[in-house]
């Protein structure tokens, strides 16, 4: 596996599926890589803790990082391409270009977020023009993301397939995320009221949690999506819905 800094060391030969992801590998990531690894010619995975999707008091800077860590079990999951971007190749001076996926981006994580949706599509676009990939990997864990990404592609006829990819659990039922390292061992037992409520679909197992909100919603599929804060640290997680009445 090479890792390569600028887009001018991509690599311009072969199918390419991305894998866009902020790093701090865990086993839901390594399941996008081997979705790509069987797709694909070449698998490029970009690791880019992008700003301008954080808000203002938000967790930016101590967002778990571990570059050497990463590229190695990036690699041992069949990474070609790990593309650590300068942030000023993502955003240059003077950048003042944005994208906006208006209805889909403003709702759930969109309403407790501002912005974020903005900065995901923003870099999601810039991903693809600079990486060029046939297919794109996301998890089902963000399927707000994929809503807003999909969209992005249609509207703007965005030469890309995306791809979904099933949400990797811990043992416990608690959906892999790079935020879990945030919680204390009693937190993290308070965490898995979370997966428990949106399995049994009863929003009171969240007693005694903040919830931001617990809904369903059409993300095609549909799916019962929410959203809690554990101490500081806030988690998300959704469920299918598929073939279940509203
Ligand atoms: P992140 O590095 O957290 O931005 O995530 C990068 C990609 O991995 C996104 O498409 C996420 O949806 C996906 N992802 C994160 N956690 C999981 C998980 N537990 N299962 C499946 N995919 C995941």
């Amino acid at each position: 596996m090479r890792t390569v800094r600028s887009a001018a060391e991509l690599p311009c030969e072969g199918e390419i599926g991305l894998v866009p992801t902020m790093g701090a590998f865990h086993e839901g990531h390594l399941a996008l890589f081997r979705a790509a690894r069987a797709d694909n010619e070449v698998v490029v995975a970009s690791l880019f803790v992008n700003p301008a999707q954080f808000g203002e008091g938000e967790d930016l800077a101590r967002y778990p990082r571990d570059e050497e860590h990463d590229a190695q079990v990036a690699e041992e999951a069949g990474v070609d391409v790990l593309y650590v971007p300068a942030a000023d190749e993502i955003y240059p001076p003077g950048f003042d270009t944005w994208v906006e996926v208006e209805r889909l981006g403003s709702i759930l994580e969109g309403e407790h977020r501002p912005g974020h949706f903005r900065g995901v599509a923003t870099i999601c676009l810039k991903l693809f023009n600079l990486v060029r990939p046939r297919r794109a990997y996301f998890g089902q864990k963000d399927a707000q993301q994929v809503a807003v990404v999909r969209r992005m592609v249609r509207d703007l006829a965005v030469p890309v397939e995306i791809r979904v990819v099933p949400t990797a659990r811990d043992e416990d039922g608690l959906a892999l995320s790079s935020r879990n390292a945030y919680l204390s061992p009693e937190e993290r037992e308070r965490a898995l009221a979370l997966p428990r409520a949106l399995a049994a679909r009863d929003r009171s197992l969240l007693d005694g949690l903040e919830v931001d909100y617990f809904e369903e919603s059409d993300l095609e599929p549909r799916v019962l999506a929410a959203a809690v804060r554990v101490g500081k640290t806030r988690l998300i997680d959704n469920v299918v819905l598929e073939g279940e009445s509203s």
